[in-house]
């Protein structure tokens, strides 16, 4: 099922649901299943998978000759959607990426999801390669994600790559994409940002997830200048707990978002990282049940693969 018809068939109940990432390369599925099996009991009605994009890796091939490989740490989105799916009987949403993918590897990834009855794929464009300073198209593949929006509502309509076959079946995918409270890091202001958010769902998206933020305001704001600006398709915010002080640091220069000062001097005063961790939680909690008493359509948390916090946060709040 849509995300946007689980949302229409709460008839304004706010629901739950998470974002994972696959394990690394070479680790077991249980360890991912064993943090998905908390969360079961908040009935999820879709959880997220997200994708990693390529890096490369040096392998050491002796006398001071490095061999350049090019990599995938984190694959399987497709395959873990498929398998929580039928594990579980819930629906499941990849991301899907414009970087690290030609349009013809786009179009087969999606046929694959459209022949395991995944409803739903997230557009995105992805970031830069960790050697890349900007976000370089990859040959044959979408610059932005609008036009990754597009060819997958041109699928919605039967329309393949190339034209060489007469479709008689059609996908019927429901679309998310990205929104920045904070805008996007490269924009150069909210404003153009709300512009090509825009431009995403006048090309097909059916709904938005935001990225963190850490301060309801941002996000209300958000939310209402969108719609100001015709932005009519739900705004579903993205909630992550601190876990770790470092946090303080990366996560506003990783994704430009500000921190309020008052949750700042509480993680300054922790001693341990399991203090900051408690701390996070009890935020989360607070942003959560606020959000919740503004109706918004989903809390959806994004878990980074674990599960604990989130299960205390949603044992308080759902
Ligand atoms: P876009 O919408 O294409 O925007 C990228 C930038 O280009 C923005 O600054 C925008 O303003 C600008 N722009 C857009 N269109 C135009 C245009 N026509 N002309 C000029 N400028 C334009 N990353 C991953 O690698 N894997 C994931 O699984 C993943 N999941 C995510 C889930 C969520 C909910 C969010 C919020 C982010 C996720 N990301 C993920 C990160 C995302 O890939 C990055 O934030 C990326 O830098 C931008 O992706 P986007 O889809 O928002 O890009």
């Amino acid at each position: 099922m849509k995300v946007t018809e689980h949302i229409k068939k709460a008839n304004g109940k706010t629901l739950f649901s998470f974002e994972i990432i696959p394990p690394k390369k070479g680790n077991s599925i249980q360890e991912l299943y064993s943090n998905i099996d908390p969360l079961m009991e908040f009935n999820p009605p879709f959880i997220d998978v997200t994708t990693s994009r390529e890096q490369y890796v040096y392998i050491d091939k002796g006398e001071g000759l490095l061999d350049r490989k090019i990599t995938r740490m984190r694959p399987g989105t497709v395959g873990i959607c498929a398998a929580i799916k039928h594990k579980y009987d819930v629906d499941t949403v990849p991301h899907v990426l414009c970087g690290g993918f030609s349009k013809e590897e786009t179009e087969y990834l999606l046929v694959d999801c459209h022949y395991l009855g995944i409803d739903n794929v997230m557009a995105l464009r992805g970031d830069a390669m960790s050697h890349q300073k900007y976000f370089e198209a990859t040959k044959g593949g979408h610059k932005y994600a609008s036009e990754l929006v597009s060819q997958i509502q041109n699928l919605n309509c039967g329309n393949y790559l190339h034209d060489v076959l007469e479709a008689d079946h059609k996908s019927n995918f429901c679309i998310g994409v990205a929104g920045y409270p904070e805008k996007h890091i490269e924009a150069p202001s909210l404003m153009t940002d709300l512009k090509r958010l825009k431009q995403k769902v006048d090309a097909g998206a059916d709904y938005v997830v935001t990225q963190m933020f850490f301060d309801n305001k941002k996000y209300f704001d958000f939310v209402k200048a969108a719609k100001d600006y015709g932005i009519n398709v739900p705004i579903i915010p993205g909630i992550k707990p601190i876990a770790i002080k470092k946090h303080l640091q990366l996560l506003p220069q990783v994704f430009k978002i500000d921190l309020p000062e008052i949750l700042i001097n509480e993680i300054d005063k922790c001693q341990t990282n399991k203090d900051v961790r408690q701390v996070g939680v009890e935020w989360a909690i607070q942003q959560s049940k606020e959000l919740l008493d503004a109706g918004v359509p989903v809390l959806h948390y994004y878990s980074m693969g674990k599960s604990t916090n989130i299960k205390e946060i949603a044992d308080k709040v759902f």
